[in-house]
């Protein structure tokens, strides 16, 4: 029984196959279209590729393995296979078929490829198509805001549309779709944050990954941090805003991450210093004793849902 105001990953996960299901986050040496050919990329993005802590240098088979090891050895079982490190998709597909194809190994459950909404070419939803007679394939798509001024200031090189076209097209071929927000841009309104649960449950995402935005050191808002000419959230402002997204999505969709760490190495500011533990208590907390759930304002649409 999910006992959380949200729909939580982990209990989802137990109920879809029985036991917990590990993520295990690969680097398999892609780059970005938005850091490449003069592209400086998103102003929050850290020279690793957002935030990414594995270690490169093994090729992929080792990190899933020594990962694999690890988790093991404490009773996990199953895995995700998830390429995260900068834009999984940023290949031919002839390419991009041989690296995932590396990670279909025994007691690996979900393929899970992040990516951006402009890196997804029918042939790559067709590649996932055809993965999908062998193993679960999740797409998961940055946004991060829903406004498009606010993606044009963080120079995210792709517009709202853009982002609505990938997930219509990957709901189309059958494919599970988790959206990237951050929910406490200083650009953002409280509304932006409504309106975009809004939109992600009418395009019938499954799943969302949420964090807060945290600086890291060399990167164009660390400038901007320094100039003074941006000012960020509270602790208290990041934790409403997130339960105002969740209030305002679809109770089906699965929320499988609700804070994140920041990077270990050159974060200039995350987090206000809390723990995740820390946070992810606040807003569990404050949902539970101000009676607020996941999709208890989600809009009601005309086909009846
Ligand atoms: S899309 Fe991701 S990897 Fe590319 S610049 Fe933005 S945050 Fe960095």
């Amino acid at each position: 029984m999910n006992l959380k105001p949200y729909r939580d990953l982990k209990n989802y996960l137990k109920e879809r196959y029985g036991e917990v299901v590990h993520r295990v986050p690969l680097d398999a040496g892609f780059s970005c279209p938005n850091r490449t050919d003069g592209h400086s990329g998103c102003i929050y993005c850290d020279p690793t590729g957002s935030g990414f802590t594995v270690d490169s240098s093994l090729d992929l088979k080792e990190q899933l393995e020594s990962r694999m090891g690890t988790l093991r050895r404490k009773g996990v079982r199953k895995f995700m296979a998830y390429f995260q490190a900068n834009s999984n998709t940023f290949a031919p597909v002839e390419r991009l078929e041989a690296i995932y194809r590396q990670v279909i190994v025994e007691d690996v459950v979900v393929l899970d490829i992040s990516t951006r909404p402009d890196l997804v070419a029918e042939e790559v939803l067709d590649l996932l198509d055809e993965f999908k007679k062998e193993i679960d394939v999740i797409l998961e798509l940055g946004l991060q805001s829903i406004n498009p001024n606010t993606l044009s200031i963080l120079n995210r090189g792709h517009t709202l549309a853009q982002f609505i076209d990938a997930v219509s097209r990957a709901k189309r071929h059958g494919l599970e779709v988790v959206a990237h927000v951050i929910a406490n841009l200083p650009w953002d309104s409280r509304e932006d944050v409504a309106e975009a649960a809004r939109t992600l449950s009418v395009l019938g995402v499954n799943g969302v990954k949420i964090h807060s935005l945290y600086v890291v050191e060399r990167t164009k808002l660390a400038e901007m941090l320094e100039e003074g000419t941006v000012e960020l959230t509270t602790a208290e402002e990041f934790v409403e805003r997130v339960i105002i997204f969740l209030e305002h999505l679809d109770r089906d969709v699965v929320i499988h991450r609700l804070v994140a760490d920041p990077p270990l190495k050159g974060t200039v500011t995350g987090n206000w210093g809390l723990s995740k533990l820390k946070l992810l208590n606040m807003i569990e907390k404050k949902m539970i004793i101000e009676g607020r759930y996941q999709g208890s304002k989600a809009l009601k649409t005309q086909n009846g849902k």
